[in-house]
């Protein structure tokens, strides 16, 4: 954003499928960030040295409060970011399931004793401190929760910055932490610009981890500045990800899952099957079964019609961006949008483009994809790793010993087999490549959120 004065402005937030004002919320400045983290920092001591017992037990409690108010979020959800109902209610109920889940490693996040002549040895992980997260609009609950649960059952603070399109589901999780009982300033949400607030977060030397979900233009900003302080970074990133499809599929089956792979959510969703890749000699029949599945999916207004499939782009800026990739003259299968008002576009599969175009390239983060036909299995691959990205993928074959050479020659860190199952809250996720730094979720998640401290005591007399 280049306009000075924008960035100062409050937010609109806007309901994408009426473009109606829902809401309009005070951008946090230079001084508020700075504000925050000294709040931040008091609470975070006096967090770190509760018994691990109550700091679990607190994150259990807001869990249970999230919980509680799993209708109302989901419906906020709905209005500020056009998910489907059924999506959002999916969206609350993994920040419960993340903070459940991350309540339970409190009390298992043990350094080790390692032999070591003349001594006794001992690790010990310590909470890093303050800990930003800093949001995207697409999913803006669970990404949220995936930095924010680990990092506070590790004894960290957390300051959230969301989306400039999407503050208020981040607003109202702030509130229910109070709620639950937490200690005022271990978890404040920073509603802002990203040139400002974000900005802030990043450069700020009380800040001493950043968790950046978005592009991966600002997230190599966000390393390259935080590297001015050596913040600890996990970062995650764009994706374009393949949907190889083998001859010895069950082809309908593959068929009937594709479009949901890359349309729910609009496609505005970083492990999208946007690339679906299709041994030549099915080619032909998979795009007969496709074309109806696609034309089936129901896209409309999700306040509106709870039967929905699909809502519409999170804004008229993410509009423009995804008509830009689709002229009308490109050959495909498309689906019905309504008009208007709200930003829609219909479901798009593009058939007959190149590999090396735009649009086969780079991330759309739109309800489109493209066909391109392979030959063989190392043709497969190498049209899988064909992009700077490396978030997910999927196969679809019925050769166990295909569908494991596949798995671990394409370079994703998300890989399913006869499935688009990408997100689990108790496995590990993130990108290889220009997808990402670090890993999400999982055992490993609340490591990620400490130092590793190691003592030596001397039993020499
Ligand atoms: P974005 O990069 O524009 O913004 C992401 C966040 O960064 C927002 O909160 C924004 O305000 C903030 N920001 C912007 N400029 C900043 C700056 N200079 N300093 C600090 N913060 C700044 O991304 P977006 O358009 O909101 O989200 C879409 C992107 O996110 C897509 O590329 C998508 O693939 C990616 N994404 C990745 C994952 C993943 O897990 N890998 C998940 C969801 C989305």
């Amino acid at each position: 954003m280049s306009d000075p004065s924008a960035q100062s402005a409050d937010l609109q937030v806007r309901n994408p499928a009426t473009e109606e004002v829902v809401a309009t919320v005070p951008a946090a400045t230079v001084a508020d960030v700075d504000a925050a983290v000294t709040r931040a920092a008091r609470a975070q001591t006096a967090w770190a040295a509760l018994a691990p017992a109550d700091r679990a037990r607190l994150l259990r409690r807001f869990a249970a409060t999230v919980d509680a108010h799993l209708g109302e979020l989901a419906l906020l959800e709905v209005r500020e970011a056009g998910h489907t109902l059924g999506n959002a209610r999916w969206e609350a109920g993994n920040v419960r399931d993340l903070l459940d889940y991350a309540a339970g490693g409190v009390e298992r996040l043990t350094g080790r004793q390692i032999p070591v002549p003349g001594g006794i040895d001992v690790t010990f992980l310590e909470p890093l401190g303050v800990v930003a997260v800093i949001a995207p609009w697409n999913f803006p609950m669970p990404i949220a929760a995936w930095g924010t649960a680990p990092a506070l059952a590790a004894g960290n603070a957390v300051l959230l910055k969301p989306a400039e399109t999407t503050p208020l589901t981040a607003l109202r999780l702030a509130g229910l932490a109070l709620e639950a009982g937490l200690p005022e300033g271990l978890f404040q949400v920073l509603p802002g610009h990203g040139a400002v607030a974000g900005n802030a977060l990043v450069e700020h030397p009380g800040v001493a981890k950043i968790v950046f979900t978005g592009s991966t233009a600002v997230g190599k900003q966000v390393w390259a500045k935080g590297a001015a302080h050596l913040k600890r970074v996990t970062l995650e990133l764009g994706g374009k990800s393949p949907n190889i499809v083998f001859a010895d599929a069950d082809l309908e089956a593959a068929a009937a899952a594709a479009p949901m792979s890359f349309l729910d959510n609009a496609g505005q969703d970083c492990c999208a099957r946007t690339r679906i890749l299709v041994e030549r000699s099915a080619h032909d029949r998979f795009l007969e079964l496709l074309a109806p599945a696609v034309e089936a999916v129901r896209v409309g207004d999700p306040g509106g019609d709870a039967d929905v499939d699909m809502g519409p782009l999170i804004s008229r800026t993410q509009l423009d961006r995804v008509r830009s990739y689709v002229p009308d003259t490109l050959d495909g299968i498309r689906g019905k949008a309504p008009e208007g008002p709200g930003y829609w576009f219909p479901p798009t599969v593009l058939t007959g483009v190149r590999p090396d175009d735009r649009v086969a390239v780079e991330e759309v983060f739109g309800p489109v994809a493209v066909v391109l036909p392979f030959d063989d299995e190392a043709d497969a691959v190498r049209l899988a790793n064909a992009t700077d990205y490396g978030l997910a993928g999927s196969l679809w074959t019925r050769d166990v010993g295909r569908a494991l050479r596949v798995s671990r020659a394409v370079r994703a860190g998300n890989l399913s087999v006869n499935s688009h199952s990408s997100v689990r809250y108790w496995t590990p996720f993130g990108g290889f490549k220009q997808s990402g730094v670090g890993r999400e979720l999982g055992p490993d998640a609340l490591t990620a959120f400490t130092e590793t401290k190691n003592v030596f005591i001397s039993t020499e007399a």
